[in-house]
């Protein structure tokens, strides 16, 4: 934390204002975490159901604050205020930084990247929350790719305090520093990290994973297995339980990206059953049906 304050005193752009591309669990989070901390945000979609989505988690987040007695009805109001929903890029003109948080598709992205540097100032910060694509292959769409890095938050983005910032080759000290200052501002720490497949998090995590699908291929109840990792080994939830929460979808996605790019050491475990759960579309909390039952 102290590093990143050092680089966050560097930045010679002041981030006033936010904006965030896509209003899905990701982006309406990320819209809620930067309001809540004070920073104006515009939230865009291409729907107005998802615009409305985005609005209602923040509130639900901001009612249960209320309701433990930790959020005044007056910082609800402010915080809702803070939020400029809109379906037009016109209204992201002024911001000093975008957070790129659609659908995991690196077609979409590229196109919304595109669109977004012709909407926006020079000197506008642009940031993208892809989990799994390559940054310098993302910033081949820019015209100026210096000013574009990962910012990657994770779900649910109001209670996990890590956010990577991912420095593609292009990238400049100047935009990494506004971004690690944007990232204490809005609450979180931050960890600057090189562009790579799984980048820090996901090529920690992914290797747990590939352990537990073996020991599920071998015989192991990955109940019993949860309860070891949770109760014995002090996780907050074991394997199968977090994978649920991931989804097996983009668990499955994940695991192969960064089987492609480091097939040596995160090669895909054959009959994974993260793919065979996800090809009978079990994919975990999000359809209320993965390793576990939710409904
Ligand atoms: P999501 O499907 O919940 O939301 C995506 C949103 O993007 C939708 O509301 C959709 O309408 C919108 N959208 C699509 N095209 C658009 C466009 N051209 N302009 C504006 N909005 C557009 O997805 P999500 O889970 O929030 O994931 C978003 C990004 O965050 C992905 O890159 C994903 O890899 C990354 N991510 C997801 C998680 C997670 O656990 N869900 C965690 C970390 C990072």
């Amino acid at each position: 934390k102290g590093k990143g304050k050092k680089l966050a005193k560097s930045a010679t752009k002041a981030v006033k204002m936010n904006a965030v591309l896509g209003a899905g669990i990701m982006g309406g989070g990320i819209a809620y975490q930067s309001a809540v901390k004070g920073l104006p945000v515009v939230m865009k979609d291409i729907n107005q159901p998802a615009l409305d989505l985005g609005l209602s988690e923040a509130a639900k987040i901001l009612n249960k604050g209320m309701q433990l007695g930790k959020v005044t009805p007056e910082k609800m109001a402010k915080t809702l205020n803070a939020i400029t929903p809109s379906l037009e890029y016109s209204a992201i003109k002024d911001v000093d930084l975008v957070i790129e948080a659609v659908v995991e598709n690196p077609k979409v992205k590229s196109i919304v990247l595109k669109e977004t540097e012709q909407h926006v100032d020079d000197d506008t910060i642009l940031c993208s929350n892809t989990s799994t694509i390559s940054i310098n292959q993302l910033a081949e769409s820019l015209e100026k790719p210096e000013r574009f890095c990962g910012m990657h938050f994770f779900n649910p983005v109001h209670r996990m305090p890590l956010v990577e910032i991912i420095r593609g080759e292009k990238t400049s000290d100047d935009t990494i520093a506004a971004v690690v200052a944007t990232t204490l501002q809005m609450g979180k720490t931050p960890i600057v990290v090189n562009d790579c497949p799984g980048f820090l998090v996901n090529r920690v995590l992914f290797p747990y994973f590939a352990g537990f699908s073996k020991l599920v291929l071998d015989g192991a109840d990955f109940v019993a297995v949860d309860k070891v990792m949770e109760k014995q080994f002090g996780w907050p939830m074991g394997p199968a339980y977090l994978l649920d929460v991931v989804g097996m979808d983009t668990a499955d996605h994940a695991a192969s990206v960064m089987a492609d790019g480091i097939p040596e050491r995160m090669a895909k475990v054959e009959n994974d059953p993260v793919t065979l759960l996800f090809k009978e579309e079990r994919l975990g909390q999000k359809n209320a049906k993965g390793f576990y039952n939710f409904s």
